[in-house]
Parts: structure tokens; sequence; C-alpha cells
């Protein structure tokens, strides 16, 4: 193996792939050093809604447009991809529906029914486009441009894309130490010693390691989530259908995904009984025709939450050659486009807007101690 590169990227989840193919196409020497199979962890875990209204309606100045900014980006990712990888993204139109079933949800939806691409639809529209959602909805914000994909094959295709174009993936490699000798690093990994002059810290929720070992005190809290994966025979579901932090995503290969459990401070990466009672119930309230799908898998994942849910993307405080990228919480598909172009925009010290740099710079917040 070689032993020097430009860039080491330490995690190949969604966001290390990403930014290994950012890097890769402006002709960076980046290698990816990954402890399991790439994309193994939160990524195949994630259902893979592109929810840029649904999930960030709270802050509609900066992470909104970031998401949405990361969201229009898969439209010609999706075909620049599969031409260098062949791997399939799952890109998959239909939108989102998300449901009120009391007035009182319906006002919850307000912020985001004020966004020109969200219309409010009275429950008979709904069923128009969904004649078997729940009998009980008062209606639903539609937001149309809502997509979503399979994450396993856009983490997939990010990272062999990136290999395609020069960049060394390592899977089944685990960084051990990260130390900093004169202007190189040395990266102790479970193949042997290499070096790079920037490191980018992309190591998902295992990332606090790092960050203690680079001299930073912040922490990456769990957030498990468990999913459901259930066949469709009759291929009725075309939109994605959403309540309260539930949702059941239609693939394209006719298979619906239910999800997703919310467990905090839960390192343990198995499915209870209890997240699989709570995500049945759901379902038969959200569609009581999903009672006769039959389950095909189940599976858990550990989505990597800051201390104010926002990811740190940017440069360590005083050090320009460390880079992190991580704590994507439950939007990590959705922002990993955005996040692997930053990164590199950053590398190559591009212009990146401001208002990014400051919402995402890791020191923005009072660190919490570990
Ligand atoms: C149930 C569930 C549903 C979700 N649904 C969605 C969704 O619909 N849309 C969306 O946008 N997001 C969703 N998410 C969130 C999304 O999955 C995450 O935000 C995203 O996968 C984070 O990517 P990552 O690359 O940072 O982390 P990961 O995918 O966890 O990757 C980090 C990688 O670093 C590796 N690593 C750690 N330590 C080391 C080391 N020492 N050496 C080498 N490698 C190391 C790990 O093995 C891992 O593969 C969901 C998450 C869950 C759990």
């Amino acid at each position: 193996m070689k032993t020097s590169y430009e860039v080491a990227v330490i995690g190949g989840g969604i966001i290390g792939s990403a930014i290994a193919y950012y890097l890769a196409k402006e002709q960076i020497d980046v290698a990816v050093f990954e402890e399991n199979q790439i994309g193994a962890k939160a990524t195949s875990a994630a259902a893979g809604m592109l929810g840029a209204h649904s999930e960030c309606e709270g802050d509609v100045n900066v992470f909104f447009p970031f998401a949405r900014y990361s969201q229009s980006l898969y439209s010609k990712l999706k075909d620049e991809l599969y031409g260098l990888s062949g791997i399939d993204l799952g890109y998959r139109k239909g939108g989102i529906l998300k449901l009120a079933f009391s007035d009182r949800d319906k006002k919850e939806l307000a912020t985001m029914l004020a966004q020109p691409t969200v219309t409010w639809l009275e429950a008979e529209e709904v069923r128009k486009l969904e004649r078997d959602v729940s009998p009980h909805i008062v209606g639903a914000a539609y937001i149309q441009d809502d997509i979503n994909v399979l994450p396993i094959g856009v983490c997939q295709a990010f990272a062999k894309s990136a290999q395609v174009m020069g960049a060394s993936i390592f899977d089944y490699t685990k960084v051990l130490h990260i130390k900093k000798q004169h202007d190189t690093f040395l990266i102790e990994t479970t193949r042997g010693l290499v070096e790079a002059k920037r490191v980018v810290i992309a190591s998902g929720v295992w990332s606090t390691t790092f960050f203690k070992e680079l001299g930073l005190q912040y922490q990456m809290t769990p957030v498990k989530g468990e999913c459901i994966s259930v066949t469709d025979e009759q291929a009725v579901l075309k939109h994605t259908i959403f309540h309260d932090k539930y949702y059941i995503v239609p693939r394209n290969n006719g298979k619906l995904v239910i999800g997703a459990t919310m467990k905090e401070n839960d390192w343990t990466e198995q499915v209870s009984l209890n997240g699989i009672e709570t995500l049945i119930q759901k379902a038969k309230e959200l569609l009581p025709t999903s009672a006769h799908m039959k389950i095909d898998s189940v599976w858990s994942g550990l989505r990597p939450q800051t201390f104010d849910q926002k990811p740190f993307i940017g440069h360590h405080p005083e050090d320009e050659s460390i880079l992190f990228a991580t704590g994507h919480y439950r939007n990590g598909i959705l922002l990993a486009p955005a996040t692997g172009e930053m990164i590199a925009n950053l590398i190559l010290k591009r212009d990146v807007k401001k208002e990014w740099i400051e919402a995402f710079r890791i020191d923005r917040g009072k660190p919490l101690t570990v």
C-alpha cells in the first residue's frame, strides 16, 4: 500500500465517501480509511429521504438553504456517479406527504406551508394521491420536490467513483491513532503507518475519540434508530408519508421502509422488540393496509448527534490542516453532497459561504465536557 497522501479521510460512511469524491474530482491525492465495509454503519441504516423541507423547517436562514442546495446536487450526481461507478442511486421523485391528524398537527406545519414549494391538501385530496392512507387524517402538507435515494447505493457510488478518479479506498482498515509531527500527520492503522498532509475526521458517532486525540473537548451522542422493510406487493404507496418523526418510504424495488425509532444515548446496535412494536403500530396508523405486508428485514443504526443537532463541518479552531465533517444526525444522506463539496472547497481555499462556515464550525458553541 502507498504510504503517503495529501489528504486522509477517517471513516468511509456517506460523508467520508462524498468528501473523497469531491477531492478526487479535483485531482487531490486522497485516501479513505474505513474500519468496516464502506457505508456499513449509520449510512446503511438510513431510509434515504432527502427531506430538506420535512427535516429542516426550524432553521430557514442557514440550515434549510444548505440542505436545499445539497438536495439539488443529487439531480446531477445521479447521472455523474452512475456514469463513473455503474451504481444506481435509487433516485426517486414523488414527494413527501406530511400528514396532519388534528388541527394542532396542521398548525405545526405552518412554517413549512409558508415555503412556495409546499401546498396544503385536504384529506380527500390526499386520498386521491394515496388511497390507502389513514381515514383519520385532516389533510397533509405536500412537498412535491422532496425525493429519496438508496443510501448505501449513494455511498458506494461516491467511493467507487472517487476510486475511478484516483482515490485510495481502504475498507476493513481501522485508524488507531493520529499524531502530528512537524507538518505531517502520522496515521496508525491496522494495516500499518501512513502519512498525510491533512486529515478529515468523518467517523460519524465514533468521532469523539479523534476530538480527544486532536485536543478538543467535544462529544458525539448516538441516537439509535430502528427500521423495518416490508414488501408492498400491490405497489400501493407512491409518496413518502410522514408523521411525528415516523415515516414510510417507498423504494424503487417495491419495498417500503418503515422508520424510525429515536433512542438517545443507546450504543447497542441490535433491534429491540419494543422498537419493532412501535414501528408496526405507527405503520398501521399511517397506512392501515401495511398490516398485511410481509416483513423482509429489520435493522438499526446510530445517528451521530452534536450538542445542537447541526453537523460540524470545517477546520480545527487552531490547525487548518485538520478538518471535521461529522455529526449529521438525521440528515447525513441529504447533506452529504454539500458537505463533500464544502470540505473540498475549504482544502482548495476556494470561497465558501461565510454563513455556512459560521453555522457549522466546531467551536460555535459551548463544548460538552467529556
Ligand atoms: C434509522 C435511521 C434512518 C435515517 N434516515 C435518514 C434519511 O432518511 N435521510 C438522511 O439524510 N439521513 C438519515 N439518517 C441519518 C444518516 O444515516 C446519517 O446522518 C449518516 O449516515 C451519517 O453518515 P456518516 O458517514 O457521518 O456516518 P457513518 O455512516 O456511521 O460512517 C462513519 C464511518 O466511520 C467509520 N469509523 C469509525 N471509527 C473509525 C476508525 N477509528 N477508523 C476507521 N473508520 C472508522 C465507521 O465504521 C463508519 O462506517 C438516518 C439514520 C438512521 C440511523
